[in-house]
């Protein structure tokens, strides 16, 4: 995904991975553990723990959004954590999620453009040893077998009991026995893994209005049927009308599938982009959006998660206290500035909910 000087929306969808999401692809997904753009210096358990129930958080999302500005952004990742954990979230969101953007320049150590540019000394920066559960810094290991990295003590449990470490520490098993373990484990702890792949929104309509002339009346009619929601059959029975959500609604009906909405501009534009409301309340503030504080810029919105996301996630929505959100919004530093030896630069979330309005309606789509 990659930032426009325009106002197009780049829509992400979520599909079984094609190819290894590893570090080396650059890769845009959901779960799994997260590739990391700086493979040498990564986030620690304690960067990311959730303020509520102190556990480690989990990758929700992380996208590739290599920019042309500055040139420390030529390879761009942002990470969106949060708590597994619904109650969490019922307690308070904005202590339930982090987001952190990474960035490195053209040139350099960990994916240069061609080997050969590199001498044999610089070559071989070892990347970090991370959590064999989760994928954060393991800065602590096994006592036993010194074999084994974790990030903290709730995952080395995690793997001693449900990655059955208890039985391979210190025994030599078979690796693929091993991680057929670890895999379990894994996907005890973190969200499933889905590639996401973009389309820009509004493409394939303008191809479909290019073919549209052939079936002129048939096709109008057919673009109707797709906007069956109209402010009139509200203002007619008089009930309180969530305007936004039925804004939503329509702009999202030809691409139900979406997850994600990207729309960062570049850094020149004057437009900073809205995002696609899904309710009139729960609006964030500009205090609730503050500049940057390392450059002092305004951040700006970068992209949106949708609620379809949480269909990927394997999470029970029959339960009082699973996951849940309207949407939520990620706002960047418009100028994406790079820090000194800062390897990882909060950003903000913002979660709205739906209205009552907007659940009820889609309650009944159902
Ligand atoms: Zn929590
Ligand atoms: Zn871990
Ligand atoms: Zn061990
Ligand atoms: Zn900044």
């Amino acid at each position: 995904m990659a930032a426009s000087s325009t106002a197009v929306v780049e829509l992400g969808f979520a599909e079984p991975p094609e190819s290894p999401l590893i570090a080396e692809n650059f890769p845009s997904k959901i779960g799994g553990r997260p590739a990391w753009l700086n493979p040498e210096h990564i986030l620690l358990a304690e960067q990311v723990r959730c303020e509520v129930c102190c556990k480690p958080m989990i990758l929700l999302v992380q996208l590739y959004t290599p920019e042309d500005y500055p040139p420390e952004a030529f390879h761009r990742t942002i990470y969106v954590f949060c708590c597994k954990n619904g109650s969490c979230h019922k307690i308070s969101w904005r202590k339930s999620f982090k987001v952190f953007r990474s960035q490195l320049p053209k040139n350099n150590i960990y994916w240069p453009e061609n080997e050969s540019s590199l001498d044999s000394t610089t070559k071989k920066k070892s990347p970090a040893k991370q959590c064999i559960v989760c994928g954060l810094l393991g800065s602590k290991m096994c006592g036993k077998c010194n074999q084994v990295n974790y990030c903290s003590k709730e995952h080395q449990i995690e793997h001693w009991t449900s990655g059955q470490h208890k039985i391979h520490c210190n025994t030599i098993s078979t690796t693929s026995i091993t991680e057929e373990h670890n895999n379990h484990c894994r996907k005890l702890v973190l969200f499933p893994e889905f590639e996401i792949v973009t389309e820009q929104e509004g493409k394939d309509q303008e191809e479909e209005e290019d073919y549209g002339e052939r079936d002129g009346d048939n096709n109008l009619s057919n673009s109707k049927a797709l906007v069956p929601v109209g402010d009139e059959v509200y203002e007619n029975t008089g009930v309180d009308v969530d305007k936004a959500f039925l804004k939503f609604q329509k702009r999202i009906e030809p691409y139900p599938e979406q997850i994600i909405r990207y729309n960062r501009i570049e850094y020149e534009s004057e437009n900073n982009p809205e995002p696609l409301w899904v309710s009139d309340i729960d609006k964030p503030t500009v205090q609730d959006i503050n500049p940057c504080p390392h450059c002092g810029q305004e951040r700006t919105l970068e992209f949106q998660i949708l609620s379809t996301l949480l269909n990927y996630l394997e999470i029970d929505h029959l339960q009082q206290s699973s996951l849940d959100w309207g949407t939520l919004l990620i706002y960047s530093c418009k100028y994406n500035c790079h820090v000194e030896n800062m390897y990882y630069i909060n950003e903000i979330l913002w979660r709205q909910n739906f209205s009552d309005d907007g659940l009820n309606w889609k309650r009944n789509l159902k």
